[in-house]
């Protein structure tokens, strides 16, 4: 390694030691920590946090990283480095711009401004009171046009803010997949129309014992291959992940005895974004070569285990037997068709966490549709309520009767986490596209998945994505794996495939588009 690249990685361990151990402090406060210990543990984080900052945008870490790049256009000095070494330096470089674009004072204005939305947010939810975070709401939005404007952008605002979560993605192109997505999603939805269940949830609305459930839960994540000398799984209000260094990796869950499929996906959804972090190249630790590519390939990882594996018939071909094992009060009257029809039933709802496969994505889109046009001024934050209620209409034929049911059921806004929500829906169409690429170089991997044999998929996205790090861009990840870029196309097939079989009304032809009202 050159000298001035060994002095930057030295460095870059440092700063992400400090946020590391920040990471155990959060990890702490939400799974263990006393109810009345909240303040002292918000002083101990908001100090870490800022050294942490401070050391990135400092004039030692400058005077390193301006050895090896010029400092103002991002160009490397790549003399005597490898292209890994490059990338690692452009990454570096990319990350430190945007962290000294923000003025320290702005940082601190809407880490205040948001830690206290929170609160409100909560209240306002659980009081369906919108006037108590509207205010909120709206200097919320002004700071967030003020944060694209110090960190730039080529075509509108919203870009910067997405950049924080999906590099180099742009509102231009999410709109161009969600106009692909959206009129095949609307016309399954009002094909499929509302499903109750018609008796077959009433299999899953039973009593189901929590310690079976957890243990269960830890079965699946170790056949998936999840470590559990370096990981553990505790509870918390929402399930998450977060990680301390590849070698400690911990996931949450949440269960309940009334909701069986709640705590399992969750499980094993975390497990998939715990698989990634166990999976990146601890030599790299520090550096952008041991770091996820970005949000949507993160979810990419969570939803293929949980959508693409785990709701899959063999799957649970596998599986069922020895959950019936567990539960035989409850299931052996039941077959694995029965519990797979179940666990996939389709019906537009309010919720967006607990949306099925097919309209998950609408719900997605009607957040970024609202955000987007908040963000530009193109609607007030006085008339998002009637906004929300007219797009859930159109997008997914319901509307909600309350605001804590709508607009309010979400926590990301308050966080100031705006362009966060794309990343959800190119999590489920990159994951796709992973799945594919995974199944056509696996001989037999429905098969080996059908035997209970999920380490040979764990393996094979170890070394085609977990390794890899930042090496590459999302984009060129998915070039190198499927040959083709971002696309919704095996998202679609995907869908109609497998809804096709299990509601037969989306077989049939429509007589004729023309005319018709997609929900555009
Ligand atoms: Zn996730």
């Amino acid at each position: 390694m050159s000298r001035p690249l060994d002095i930057l990685v030295q460095e870059m361990r440092v700063i992400t030691q400090l946020r590391k151990v920040a990471a155990v402090l959060s990890w702490d406060q939400e799974t263990h920590m006393p109810a009345n210990s909240a303040k002292a543990r918000a002083d101990q984080l908001a100090l870490i946090i800022s050294l942490a900052h401070s050391r990135f945008t400092g004039a030692e870490f400058r005077s390193s990283l301006g050895l090896l790049v010029d400092l103002k256009t991002g160009q490397v000095d790549a003399a005597s480095l490898t292209a890994d070494q490059v990338r690692m330096v452009e990454m570096t470089w990319r990350d430190w711009r945007r962290a000294k674009a923000l003025p320290v004072d702005f940082i601190g204005k809407l880490a205040r401004l948001t830690s206290e939305a929170q609160g409100v947010w909560q209240l306002a939810r659980e009081k369906n009171r919108y006037d108590l975070f509207a205010p909120y709401l709206e200097r919320i939005f002004e700071m967030k046009r003020q944060e694209a404007d110090h960190l730039g952008y080529s075509g509108e605002p919203y870009d910067a803010l997405l950049d924080n979560y999906e590099p180099d993605a742009t509102a231009a192109q999410i709109t161009a997949l969600f106009d692909r997505l959206r009129p095949v999603l609307v016309d399954m939805v009002s094909r499929i129309g509302v499903d109750s269940g018609n008796g077959r949830t009433a299999l899953l609305e039973q009593k189901f014992d929590l310690d079976q459930q957890w243990e269960f839960g830890l079965q699946v994540l170790r056949d998936m291959g999840y470590d559990m000398s370096r990981g553990r799984q505790d509870r918390s209000a929402h399930p998450f992940t977060t990680d301390f260094h590849p070698s400690d990796v911990r996931i949450t869950t949440r269960l309940s005895e009334t909701d069986l499929p709640m705590g399992l996906f969750s499980s094993i959804h975390e497990g998939g974004h715990a698989l990634y972090e166990q999976g990146l190249n601890e030599a790299h630790f520090g550096t952008p070569l041991c770091e996820p590519i970005s949000l949507g390939i993160h979810e990419s990882q969570s939803r293929l285990w949980e959508n693409y594996v785990a709701r899959s018939r063999a799957f649970w071909s596998w599986y069922f037997p020895q959950l019936q094992e567990r539960f035989p009060e409850q299931l052996s009257g039941a077959s694995v068709d029965d519990f797979y029809a179940a666990i996939n039933v389709v019906s537009p709802s309010l919720i967006r966490a607990e949306a099925d496969e097919v309209t998950y994505n609408l719900h997605i889109m009607v957040r970024f549709d609202l955000e987007r046009a908040l963000l530009n001024k193109e609607l007030e934050v006085s008339a998002l309520p009637t906004a929300w209620s007219e797009k859930m209409q159109s997008y997914l034929g319901i509307k909600p009767r309350t605001d804590s049911d709508g607009l309010l059921q979400d926590i990301h806004w308050s966080l100031g986490a705006l362009g966060y929500f794309p990343t959800y829906t190119l999590g489920n169409l990159y994951g796709r596209q992973i799945y594919a690429a995974a199944d056509s170089q696996i001989h037999d991997l429905e098969g080996r998945i059908a035997k209970g044999d999920l380490k040979t998929l764990r393996e094979w996205l170890r070394e085609n994505i977990h390794i890899i790090g930042r090496a590459r861009t999302a984009e060129e990840l998915l070039v190198s794996l499927t040959g083709e870029p971002l696309s919704a196309e095996p998202f679609i097939a995907y869908l109609e495939e497998k809804y096709g079989q299990l509601y037969p009304q989306l077989k049939k032809s429509r007589p004729s588009m023309v005319g018709e009202n997609n929900g555009r």
